[in-house]
This record gives C-alpha cells, structure tokens and sequence, in this order.
C-alpha cells in the first residue's frame, strides 16, 4: 500500500518535477540568450561606431595639394592645406619664382599674376589614402637660378634707374605678349650673361 502510494505520489509529482526543471532550464536559456544579443548588440554598435567614425574622418578630413601656375610670368606656387569640410585649418605655402617673375620684380614692373590659375595635384582622403585627384609626374621646370644672386638683381635695378623705358616695354612685351626673348635682352642689357 505504501509503496503503491509513494508511487501514485511519484507519478503525480514526476511530471510537475519535470515541468518545473524544464521551465528552469528554458528560462536560463532565455536569460543566457538574452545576455548573448545583448552583448552582440554592444559589439555591433560598438563596430557601427567605429566604421561611422571612419567614414567620417574619410569623408571629412583631407589633406589637398594645389598648384598656382602664373601663365605671364611661369612662377608657380605649391600650397598644401590640410582641410576639414574641404575648410584649410592648416596651409603651407611653397613659392617658386621664376626668372621672368624675378627680373620684373627687379625692373620694377612686377607681374600682378592676374590670370593665376590653379590646379588640384593631391587629396589625401582621412590622410591616408590619395585620390581623386591623384596626380603624378613633372609639372614644373625648375631651372637652376642660382646664378641670379643679389649682385644681377642691383644690376637688373640699375638698368631701369639708366634707361626707364624697359620697365614699360618688359611689362607689354613679356608680360602681357609673352615674347619672353626679351628676358634675355634685358640680361644682357644689364651686363649680366
Ligand atoms: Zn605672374
Ligand atoms: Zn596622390
């Protein structure tokens, strides 16, 4: 009887047992899934951010190359402009005079590059990577001007004090006819080559 009766209870309380395990158990499946997504959702915002924060900083800053190119007088100016919104908040400037430029400035008709023109050489997206425009290659005729020393400059001005009227003609025939010939008149007039 007894056995029979602890068996009857057994059964009974067997499945309520049962019941009871499993729901503990899903329940902890549940809590341990729910920390799972939770903490996949931390990662993946956390890598959402991090890919946002770099398409940010490559679509935003940039460092640009440009070229000041003078048509009458050749001289070229390098500017590099670390920009932010395509705003420079830092910019250095390379001059490069040009002989023409220099003998203008000595006669006392500089040129007032009022055609300069610009080209865009690099941009370097986040600072890393260069493209559109990433342009190579030799754009400027650098000649040596060491020759052209302080003692040809007073030579150039003493001409102009000599004879004024280079001034007006150097003006009109290289800087506005680009006959650039007359460089050298001019150089040689002042006694220099
Ligand atoms: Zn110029
Ligand atoms: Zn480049």
């Amino acid at each position: 009887m007894t056995t029979q009766r602890s068996n009857d209870e057994l059964q009974q309380t067997r499945p309520i047992a049962f019941w009871l395990q499993s729901t503990r158990a899903v329940g902890r499946v549940v809590e341990i899934g729910a920390l799972y997504v939770q903490m996949n959702r931390k990662k993946f915002i956390a890598i959402a951010s991090l890919l946002l924060i770099a398409v940010i900083w490559f679509g935003v800053v940039d460092r640009s190359w440009f070229v000041y190119e003078c048509p009458d007088c050749g001289y070229v100016k390098d500017v590099v402009q670390y920009r932010v919104f395509e705003i420079p908040v830092h910019e250095t400037v390379y001059e490069h005079p040009s002989v023409t430029q220099r003998v203008g400035i000595d006669l006392g008709a500089p040129c007032q590059h009022g055609r300069i023109d610009f080209w865009h050489k690099h941009r370097v997206w986040g600072l890393c990577i260069c493209a559109d425009p990433c342009i190579n290659g030799i754009y400027r005729l650098g000649g040596d001007d060491s020759w052209y020393t302080d003692d040809v400059s007073s030579k150039i001005a003493a001409l102009s004090q000599n004879d004024p009227l280079v001034k007006a003609e150097y003006s009109k025939r290289v800087l506005r006819e680009h006959r650039y010939k007359f460089v050298k008149t001019v150089l040689e007039k002042a006694g220099v080559k």
